[in-house]
């Protein structure tokens, strides 16, 4: 520190002290202020503060001690170092010079070097402290500015551990439920499951059981309506359900529309049914979605849980199998699982794998049913129906295996192998047999056949490969098939229209066809299902709706085909309404191809009125027949040509 800016406060009661310290300091370069008494020196220090005091004790007012007291009270000075003068004899008084906070004494006369050495020290020691003042000042600074900011560190960190634990909560939230509804998916559901089935092994009277719940031609409202009404109703149902369920209960959406529900710690079996009626209670209420009124249902399959189950997986499997058991019930029904529908269940798995090789194998076969002309009595036709020689199961009718072929797709194949085999069954009847000139032959087909791309040019192909002509080829679509996908449906069944191939409905009146929209389509033929055929009665419903339908086919210029005619009387019925064809057991069941083809030989032709006893069997046996002529009075006698009997 440079003396030169240093001000010493020189405080003496005596002018020739003042006078000879003033000078001395001067010269040596520092500012020299002077007080002539204590109250002038407190006065003095208060006005412009010094760096240092030079200041006597004894003094006629106050004292040195006293105004060192005063300075050393006063926070804004007490840090000016004080040096007492004082005369030699008042050595004494050194200690208290200390204790009223003088940092040094020099004694009376002065030792003018060691004063001076002595203020030196005194001032470096104050500058000292102040740069230490100063750089703790400036590390206190630091020290809050580096706090401040590791505290913002400190912050930012723990703002970033709560979001990442937030994010990974969703991943793990995420990862374990169903994105639409927010219910528990598969995983979770699994999990829970594992759970019950191990609490199950621990205590063997815990009891659980496992709903799988599938809403019932969910399809049609995603269809019609669009996925976004789909989703909506899909979150409701899932709303619903959990509206049932208590509170230790577990519901998951497996995908689609497949639920889940885990119902732990039950009495028996009859909570789980009790359940699965509170539950069909509940969604068969109607929902409103976008001003459109919903009404829907689901099939339920119960599976009782228990210790006697070795894998989790399959818990959930027969719950799945019960449920596809409501699902063939109808509407709105559940099921509880036994062991034989699993057999049933295994069977199916070994028929889908089995009917993927039948084809190649070669293990199908056409059978023909007689299609009779109820105005002539003559055979007019053969309906062309597929059976599967199971290498193990021995004959299997369609019923069994059509509708999971047409879930495996197997169909199409298998559907053009039948429109092949009866056109080539056709053929080979005309090439050796006059009589079948004028027949008809009628083959089924499936949705998928329809929907399959240039399925007009197949058909073109096959007809031009067996030689039949378009005319004598009648298809038979059901009433459910016309009402998908209508606009490309119309076009397709133009295109068939348009090679003079005949156009049927088949099973008419057990579809969701609309009557309105019959006239739209181009078929040329209703085929009356056979529930309707069977309970006819003159005086009953069905003998209405026989007629209803009769007149309506008639109006739009179709023919009518009867099924399962099984009577003589229903035969009769059937022609005096006017219907053109009839078909089942009472004029014959669905021959195989040998019999079939001497059934054509015998070109019999029926009674068909009960009332017309003079005709009441005609048969012209035909030479080449190598049967005796059958000594019967009715058609229903022919049975025994059938294949059962
Ligand atoms: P569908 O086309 O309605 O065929 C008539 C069914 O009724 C046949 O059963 C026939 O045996 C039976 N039936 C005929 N007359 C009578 C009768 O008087 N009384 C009774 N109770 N039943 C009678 P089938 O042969 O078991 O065929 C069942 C269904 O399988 C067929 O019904 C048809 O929908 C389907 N189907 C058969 N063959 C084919 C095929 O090649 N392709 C496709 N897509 N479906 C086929
Ligand atoms: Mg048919
Ligand atoms: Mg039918």
């Amino acid at each position: 520190m440079s003396q030169g800016c240093n001000t010493i406060l020189v405080v003496d009661d005596v002018s020739a002290n003042l006078q000879l310290l003033s000078d001395v300091l001067h010269r040596k370069g520092y500012q020299v202020r002077c007080a002539e008494s204590g109250s002038a020196a407190l006065a003095a220090v208060r006005l412009s503060k010094p760096d240092l005091i030079l200041l006597d004790i004894a003094m006629p007012d106050l004292d040195g001690y006293v105004v060192c007291q005063e300075i050393k009270a006063d926070p804004a000075l007490q840090d000016i170092p004080i040096i007492f003068l004082s005369a030699a004899d008042e050595a004494p008084d050194k200690v208290r010079a200390f204790e009223v906070g003088g940092a040094d004494y020099v004694t009376k006369p002065f030792n003018l070097k060691e004063m001076m050495a002595r203020i030196k020290h005194q001032l470096n020691l104050q500058s000292a402290r102040l740069e230490i003042q100063r750089l703790n000042i400036e590390l206190e600074a630091r020290v809050q500015r580096r706090t401040a900011e590791l505290e913002r560190a400190n912050n930012e960190l723990r703002n970033e551990v709560i979001e990442r634990r937030r994010a990974e909560k969703k991943l793990i939230f995420d990862t374990l439920h169903d994105e639409l509804t927010q219910l528990p998916n598969r995983t979770l559901f699994m999990e829970r499951v594992a759970q019950a089935l191990s609490c199950a092994r621990r205590s063997p009277c815990y009891q659980f059981a496992v709903l799988f719940l599938d809403l019932d031609r969910f399809k049609i409202v995603n269809d019609s309506l669009g996925h976004a009404v789909g989703d909506q109703l899909l979150i409701e149902i899932a709303r619903k359900i959990n509206s049932c369920l208590g509170p230790q209960d577990t519901v998951a959406r497996l995908g689609g529309d497949e639920f889940t529900i885990l119902l732990e710690d039950i009495q028996g079996g009859q909570d789980a049914v009790k359940m699965a009626e509170r539950l069909q209670a509940a969604i068969t209420q109607h929902i409103y979605l976008e001003g459109h009124r919903i009404v829907t249902s689901a099939s339920i399959g119960i599976a009782m849980g228990g210790s006697h189950y070795q894998q989790l997986q399959a818990v959930l499997r027969d719950a799945d199998i019960a449920m596809y058991q409501a699902k063939g019930m109808g509407r709105a029904c559940y099921a509880m699982f036994d062991q034989d529908m699993y057999l049933k269940n295994l069977r199916l798995l070994r028929m889908e794998s089995d009917l993927r090789q039948a084809l190649e194998r070669d293990e199908f076969v056409l059978h023909y049913q007689p299609i009779i002309s109820l105005k002539t009595g003559r055979l007019a036709g053969f309906e062309a129906l597929v059976r599967w020689q199971h290498p193990i199961d021995g004959m299997v009718s369609p019923g069994e295996f059509i509708a999971l072929s047409e879930d495996t797709g197997m169909i199409v194949p298998l559907g053009a192998w039948v429109l092949r085999e009866a056109c080539r069954q056709m053929r080979q009847w005309r090439d050796v047999y006059p009589a079948a000139a004028s027949l008809r032959m009628s083959v089924n087909l499936a949705s998928k056949q329809l929907q399959e791309p240039g399925f007009a040019q197949r058909v073109d192909y096959i007809l031009e490969e067996t030689g039949v002509p378009g005319q004598d080829l009648r298809l038979e679509l059901t009433e459910s098939m016309l009402m998908e996908r209508t606009e490309e449906t119309i076009q397709v069944l133009q295109q068939l229209r348009d090679r003079n191939i005949q156009l049927s409905i088949d099973d008419f009146g057990t579809g969701y066809s609309s009557l309105s929209y019959l006239h739209r389509f181009p078929v040329t033929t209703l085929k009356i299902d056979r529930s309707f055929v069977g309970k006819m009665n003159r005086d009953t419903e069905n003998f209405e709706i026989v007629r209803t339908v009769m007149a309506l086919a008639h109006t739009l210029s179709m023919e009518v085909v009867a099924e399962g005619v099984e009577t003589l009387e229903q035969s009769s019925q059937l022609r005096d309404l006017g219907c053109e064809y009839g078909q089942g057991y009472f004029f014959s069941r669905p021959l195989d191809q040998e019999t079939a083809s001497e059934f054509l030989v015998e070109t019999m032709h029926w009674q068909v009125d009960a009332s017309d006893d003079e005709v009441a069997y005609k048969s012209d046996i035909h030479p080449r027949s190598r049967r005796a002529k059958p000594v019967v009075r009715q058609g229903v006698s022919w049975q025994q040509l059938g294949e059962a009997g």
